[in-house]
């Protein structure tokens, strides 16, 4: 069994299917696993994310991978949001003593950012939310409708779009709200917010995003896989209509029963020959799936300037301050000379910042944070990088998934598996975790002893249960 890519699709799909007893070979192009939500080290010697990535308490199959790696504790959980605005006002949102879906309400009633107009009109949009688990049926169009058309028919107030659903789900999606997709904006709300009390708990790796996967490899290995790095498929050789072989630099060959593809979609059609291609209608859109950027601005300063594990800004470009300080459990993962506190800044949906360069970007984003952190004002700046992902998300447009292929083909031997297959989910860890575990049932129903490796969605819990569909 061959799996190409070992970001957390060909991860989750190679490690299932070494559980079940096959012998698994995974070839990942980088050095280094996870794709692109792994770390590496700079020439300068630092240890960074790609990105800051997190999780959330419903992303039930990432955590279940987590766990079957051996890496659940390296992420810690919280239950507080809290959130900034220019002004200086702050709130936090957190669950209180109350059942589902009212576990939020107090922290919501006396959330300052808000004036009591917004949150009466976003009480009206979640209660829709709710009434219909999750599924109100004006959205279900072949075409899609947009968050954006979406809450204006819900009479949402401008500051309750700009200062509440905007800043959940540009980060949480990875895009404006008039280019995403109705459908996955509402469920990020039932799924985190409303169904259950748990699902909103904010999951924050406490290592370099690269020490999560230390166990991939080891599972693959103790049942007789191998994983290679800096190892990129070239080449395809096709022989009546199934894969023959994989070809790789100086020549060397692979071949195998069964084929995960857990590339990008974009790398796939380059990769894949035109006789699959042909026999594959599915793959046919596949160049329709437009991406969206993140941009990550990583910074050091002389001094502490936040004691919080991180803050949700409003009205600014920077969306997330994560103080990498207080979150990674060992500090010598990423020394600086001089400084004492490292911030990790995660600007989704970045296009503006696309067109600047790395030194406009820096000084952006410092200006919001010393204008939001009154300590970073006297601060010394010991250091910056700035880490643009143009393509870092598939863009949830509305109708995308119309374009979002199975993980089986119609070519005997062929899977695939990556965020941006049939999940149902957006561009997430969650998502590409899912498409691996899907694409590992399909292997193992083709060959006639199929398994389960998919989790459940968190189940709805308190009074949600009663609107759960
Ligand atoms: C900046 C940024 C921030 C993000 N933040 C979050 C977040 O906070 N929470 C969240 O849930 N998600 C986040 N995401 C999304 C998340 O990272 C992705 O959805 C997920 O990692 C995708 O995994 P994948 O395995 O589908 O694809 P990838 O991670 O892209 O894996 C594909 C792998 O295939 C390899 N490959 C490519 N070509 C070849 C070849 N020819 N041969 C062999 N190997 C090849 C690549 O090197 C790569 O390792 C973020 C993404 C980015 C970029």
């Amino acid at each position: 069994m061959i799996v190409i890519g070992g970001g957390l699709a060909g991860l989750a799909a190679g490690v299932a299917l070494a559980e079940s007893g096959w012998r698994v070979k995974l070839f990942e192009l980088r050095p280094y696993l996870g794709g692109r939500a792994t770390s590496y080290v700079l020439p300068s010697g630092e240890h960074v994310d790609n990105c800051q990535h997190v999780t959330l308490g419903c992303c039930t199959n990432l955590d279940d991978f987590y766990r079957r790696v051996g890496s659940a504790d390296k992420v810690k959980f919280f239950d507080r949001l809290f959130f900034l605005d220019p002004q200086g006002r702050s709130g936090a949102m957190q669950a209180g003593i109350l059942p589902a879906p009212f576990h939020m309400t107090s922290s919501f009633a006396t959330f300052a950012p808000l004036s009591l107009g917004d949150k009466l009109s976003i009480a009206r949009a979640m209660m829709r939310i709710l009434f219909t688990g999750g599924k109100p049926k004006e959205v279900n169009t072949p075409a899609g409708m947009s968050m954006l058309e979406w809450l204006k028919s819900q009479k949402q107030t401008p500051r309750a779009i700009e200062r509440f659903w905007r800043v959940v789900l540009v980060s949480a999606l990875d895009e404006e709200l008039d280019g995403t997709d109705a459908r996955f904006g509402i469920d990020v709300f039932w799924k985190a917010f409303l169904s259950n009390r748990t699902g909103y708990r904010m999951g924050v790796p406490a290592v370099p995003l690269a020490e999560l996967y230390d166990g991939c490899r080891v599972a693959i290995e103790q049942k007789g896989g191998e994983v290679t790095l800096r190892a990129p498929v070239r080449g395809v050789r096709v022989e009546k209509g199934m894969i023959a072989v994989l070809q790789f630099d100086n020549d060397r060959e692979e071949s195998a029963d069964a084929y995960v593809f857990a590339l990008p979609h974009t790398a796939l059609t380059n990769l894949l020959p035109p006789e699959i291609k042909s026999a594959n209608p599915t793959l046919a859109s596949l160049d329709k799936i437009k991406v969206s950027p993140i941009t990550g601005v990583h910074f050091w300063f002389d001094r502490p300037v936040t004691s919080e594990p991180f803050i949700t800004l409003l009205d600014t470009n920077v969306q997330w301050v994560f103080n990498k300080t207080a979150l990674y459990t060992d500090q010598s993962d990423a020394p600086v000379p001089g400084a004492q506190q490292y911030l990790q800044l995660v600007i989704s949906a970045s296009y503006e910042l696309l067109k600047k360069n790395r030194e406009e970007i820096i000084e952006l984003c410092l200006k919001e944070i010393r204008q939001a952190l009154p300590a970073a004002r006297e601060a010394q700046l010991v250091k910056a990088t700035v880490i643009k992902e143009a393509s870092a998300t598939f863009s949830p447009e509305p109708g995308v998934d119309s374009f979002r292929p199975a993980q089986t083909t119609n070519t005997p031997g062929l899977f695939l598996a990556g965020d941006w297959t049939a999940t149902g989910w957006p561009a997430t860890m969650e998502g590409a975790v899912r498409s691996g575990y899907l694409a590992a049932e399909a292997v193992l129903r083709s060959a006639g002893s199929p398994a389960q490796f998919l989790q459940p969605n968190l189940a709805p819990t308190g009074l949600s249960k009663l609107f759960a569909r």
